[in-house]
């Protein structure tokens, strides 16, 4: 069946990987997107594509589409450096955009899937993260505009099913990488390759004993097509990958994969920076038989490929 499919911030980073999949399945894609984060570099490839329709709009204001099927949420800068520079305007896209994204979804009586984030699990006390553990975040800090407007924006959705029945999926994306990722975002595996590419210091915030878990972004949009397809189970689902890494592991295997001779350089740690973070994949496995493929070293490969090809054709 032809599912005419809305995807919000499909201009980004893992929206234009989600566009590009759902295309090759036989939907009907329209991608929303303000371009405050994403780029048209990454949507060129499917423009010419019959069933591929760029809609320039920010989610802050209404929009009216007549007839949809399904709307995967993913507008709102992802970055800490991106949406903390464009704090207000985070918290607008969480609160107002979800409320307009929702009341479309209710409208239409379309599926609407919520990509929220691990960081509603904020400074984790525990670790692995299971989607029972409520978090611990702080609600005034430099992270919170993004914590907060994510956490808020997973009330929305359980409160527009509760109150109007709309048919929501969250899911909750620990971090991922890979093509695609703007080379300026301040993202640890972005600036880390781009400065090993550039034979620039390798900046580690704080000791570099804080951990990650990196996702491949081939793995996570499987994942986001289940999640939305299965019939029954709304969230929130943990999607993301097991393995962690601290951060200094992260950046011995950019050096030896780019066999860059960067030095490793500490500063400062940022302000609520979490100290681990590791998702409980079980209730995904379980619901829909999802797991992640890629190792880190696989997912590296192609994402270091990628931003040689960017920088090289950036270069004038
Ligand atoms: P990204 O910044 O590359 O993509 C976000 C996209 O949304 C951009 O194209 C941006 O221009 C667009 N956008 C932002 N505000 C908008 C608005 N008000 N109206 C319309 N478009 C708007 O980030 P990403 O990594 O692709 O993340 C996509 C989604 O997944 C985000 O909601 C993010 O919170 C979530 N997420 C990502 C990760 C990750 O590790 N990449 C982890 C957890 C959650
Ligand atoms: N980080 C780092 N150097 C950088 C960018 C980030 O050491 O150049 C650290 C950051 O302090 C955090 C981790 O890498 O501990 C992941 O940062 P990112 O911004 O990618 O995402 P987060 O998981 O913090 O939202």
């Amino acid at each position: 069946m032809e599912l005419k499919t809305l995807v919000t911030g499909g201009a980004g980073f893992i929206g234009s990987h989600l566009c590009h999949t759902l295309l090759e399945q036989g939907a009907e894609v329209y991608c929303v997107d303000n371009f405050l984060t994403g780029s048209k570099r990454n949507i060129e490839p499917l423009r010419s594509h019959p069933k591929f329709h760029f809609i320039h709009h920010d989610i802050i204001e209404p929009y009216f589409p007549e007839w949809l099927d399904r709307i995967y949420n993913l507008a709102c800068p992802a970055s800490p450096p991106a949406y903390q520079y464009n704090a207000i305007r985070t918290i607008k896209a969480n609160t107002i955009g979800m409320i307009n994204v929702l009341g479309m979804a209710r409208r239409l009586k379309a599926r609407i899937l919520q990509a929220s984030t691990s960081e509603v699990y904020g400074d984790p006390k525990i670790n692995p993260q299971s989607e029972h553990y409520w978090g611990n975040v702080n609600c005034t800090g430099i992270r919170s505009c993004y914590d907060e407007g994510k956490r808020v924006a997973e009330t929305l959705c359980f409160d527009y099913h509760r109150s109007h029945q709309v048919d929501i999926r969250v899911v909750r994306i620990f971090n991922t990488y890979g093509p695609h990722m703007d080379p300026n975002d301040g993202r640890v595996v972005s600036n880390f390759i781009v400065q090993a590419l550039k034979g620039e210091d390798i900046t580690i915030y704080g000791n570099g004993q804080q951990t990650r878990s990196f996702c491949y972004v081939e793995d996570l949009v499987p994942g986001l097509l289940k999640m939305m397809e299965q019939p029954s189970e709304i969230g929130p689902i943990n999607l993301g990958n097991d393995q962690e890494f601290t951060i200094l592991e992260l950046a011995e295997k950019v050096l030896k994969l780019t066999k860059s001779k960067s030095k490793l350089v500490f500063r400062p740690l940022p302000g609520d920076d979490p100290t681990q973070r590791r998702p409980d994949l079980n209730r995904a496995r379980k619901l829909f038989n999802w797991a992640p493929r890629f190792t880190l070293e696989q997912g590296l490969v192609p994402t270091i490929e990628y931003f040689q090809h960017i920088l090289k054709s950036s270069t004038p």
